[in-house]
């Protein structure tokens, strides 16, 4: 629980503590970026984005280990107004994704709103005036009707509770934090973690350190990755005949969609998948007692199932040892594990994820009456269409509450959110309206269908642990069904499912037609 504290910190006199934006953007990855493009290409101005680090791109600007790429196609890992046609790669590296935002940034002119070293330390809902209050933790405070959260659900890493941690006395650091003035050539390296990050940094790293001892927990699923790169003459075609990449994109768009009829609706789907991936363990590992190390002993999908075509290779080497005794402790020189061995290495990598699915928001919000989000969360963060919390008005936000994806690409989600937002930024920039607030008893419903669905899907069927749930078992970061459904239910902002108080006090929602204006202004505007 975290204390109630009802303390506003110092307001900044400056000229932002005056001045009132439409909206506060917070982040500047893919969802911040998306929000202010959009709000920018509709015409509202009003804005700012506060970022935290000293430069754009979130999650790929922090993610620089060796390796790090995209596990989903960069045709469809791309906003769909701003495609690219010479993406290097089927699925780009994090270099390549990073330019893209940038290019973005700067292409529709946004660099301008965007405030870097600026961490936001809170936010409180003045009820009375209709106003949110943000505060940095460099001291300044800005105003805004709206505050459109972009944190993301990977931007908090996780360093493992592994007795001893802190009496290592060699190098040692976070996937997400990589210290890129440490040289691992010749190194003894413990890489502690067999997710997303680390089947990328292993085969990148295995080449160039002396002996790498991965500690593996729990065996992930992994299929081969259909990576290339792409042609010259193809990036010409996507290039000048713009239909040709449009066909390419919904091909991939489609292909990987199809993922959800395993994934939600009949995970029995999962056993076709699961062959496949069985086979090509015994393919690509040499040794049986690896590959039964390897071998996961959960249903495939219900951790997220990746993609590598040099993880096991990388695995077969001389100089990489698979561990999977467990990990008793971290001793001053190594990692000991339950069967009393101590492993002396030089550096450990953390490749231990990120705190995604608890309840907690990265700092503290306050909504009506003071409320703090993080109790309202103390169960498990839940919110309407994954964006609007009921109790905390004109609070929007993008990659909320059950709006992950297993199958596809995030940014499919984020637009559809954005384009929702959008509609609910609108409506308050109307004179007489104050702020609204989703109805409680539309965000409970909602959050029943969504657990109802999910209770049938693999992530909660398939017998593994995942960050995807709550140490109770409840999945708060899930979208349970296609992502034309999500887009389709977010393209309207239903003024019925909000309570609307307008400036003289009274509950007045707008009309149906209102209802249609927003979303064709929030489109086309
Ligand atoms: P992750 O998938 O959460 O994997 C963390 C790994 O650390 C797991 O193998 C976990 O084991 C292990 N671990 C955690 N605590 C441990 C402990 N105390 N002792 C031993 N092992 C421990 O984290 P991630 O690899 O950073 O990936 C997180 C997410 O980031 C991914 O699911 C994906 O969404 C995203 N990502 C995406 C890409 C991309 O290509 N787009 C790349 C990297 C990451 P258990 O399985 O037993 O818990």
């Amino acid at each position: 629980m975290v204390a109630q504290t009802l303390e506003k910190p110092n307001v900044n006199r400056s000229s932002e503590a005056q001045k009132v934006y439409d909206a506060v953007i917070i982040g500047t990855g893919f969802a911040g970026l998306c929000m202010g493009i959009r709000l920018k290409k509709s015409g509202i101005d009003s804005f700012v984005i506060l970022e935290k680090g000293n430069g754009i791109g979130g999650t790929w600007r922090d993610n620089t280990y060796p390796g790090a790429a995209c596990d989903v196609q960069s045709h469809l890992y791309s906003f769909s107004f701003a495609p690219k046609s010479n993406w290097s790669r089927l699925f780009g590296p994090q270099k390549e994704i990073l330019q893209y935002m940038n290019d973005c940034t700067d292409q529709f002119g946004i660099r301008s709103h965007i405030r870097t070293n600026s961490e936001v330390s809170g936010a409180w809902f003045d009820e009375k005036d209709g106003i949110w209050e943000i505060s940095t933790k460099e001291g300044t405070t800005y105003k805004a009707k709206a505050v459109v959260s972009g944190t993301g659900g990977l931007s908090r890493p996780v360093l493992p509770n592994i007795k001893g941690i802190d009496t290592f006395k060699g190098a040692k650091f976070h996937s997400a934090k990589w210290d890129h003035s440490y040289d691992i050539q010749g190194k003894t390296v413990a890489v502690i973690g067999t997710g997303a990050s680390a089947i990328q940094i292993v085969p990148t790293i295995a080449p160039l350190v002396g002996n790498l001892k991965l500690f593996q927990r729990t065996p992930a699923w992994i299929i081969p990755k259909p990576d290339s790169n792409i042609a010259g003459s193809v990036k010409g075609i996507f290039k000048f005949i713009p239909p040709l990449r449009w066909l390419f994109r919904k091909a991939i768009y489609w292909l990987n969609e199809i993922g959800v009829l395993a994934f939600a609706i009949n995970p029995k789907l999962m056993k076709i998948f699961e062959k496949f991936a069985k086979s090509f363990i015994k393919k690509s590992i040499h040794s049986e007692e690896l590959q039964q190390k390897l071998t996961p002993n959960y249903t495939i999908g219900c951790k997220r199932i990746l993609l590598s075509n040099d993880y096991y290779p990388a695995l077969n080497r001389e100089n990489v040892d698979l561990i999977t005794d467990g990990i008793q402790e971290i001793t001053s020189s190594g990692v000991k594990t339950k069967d009393g061995k101590e492993h002396k290495v030089d550096a450990i990598i953390f490749a231990t994820g990120f705190q995604a699915a608890e309840a907690v928001s990265p700092f503290e919000i306050r909504g009506r009456d003071g409320k703090l989000l993080a109790d309202v969360w103390e169960d498990g963060a839940e919110a309407y269409l994954g964006t609007t919390v009921s109790g905390f008005p004109n609070l929007f936000m993008i990659v909320g509450p059950n709006t992950g994806l297993g199958h596809s690409s995030m940014i499919l989600m984020i637009e559809s959110q954005v384009q929702y937002t959008l509609q609910g930024i609108r409506y308050l920039r109307k004179k007489n309206i104050k702020f609204i607030d989703v109805r409680k008893d539309i965000q409970d419903k909602y959050n029943t269908e969504i657990q109802k669905r999910l209770s049938k899907s693999v992530w909660l069927t398939g017998g593994c642990v995942s960050w995807y749930n709550t140490s109770t078992g409840r999945n708060t970061t899930l979208w349970p069904g296609f992502t034309f459904e999500f887009k389709a239910r977010t393209f309207f902002l239903s003024p019925k499912d909000y309570e609307f108080v307008r400036v003289d006090g009274k509950a007045k929602r707008p009309g149906i037609g209102s209802r249609f204006s927003m979303a064709l202004n929030a489109t086309f505007g």
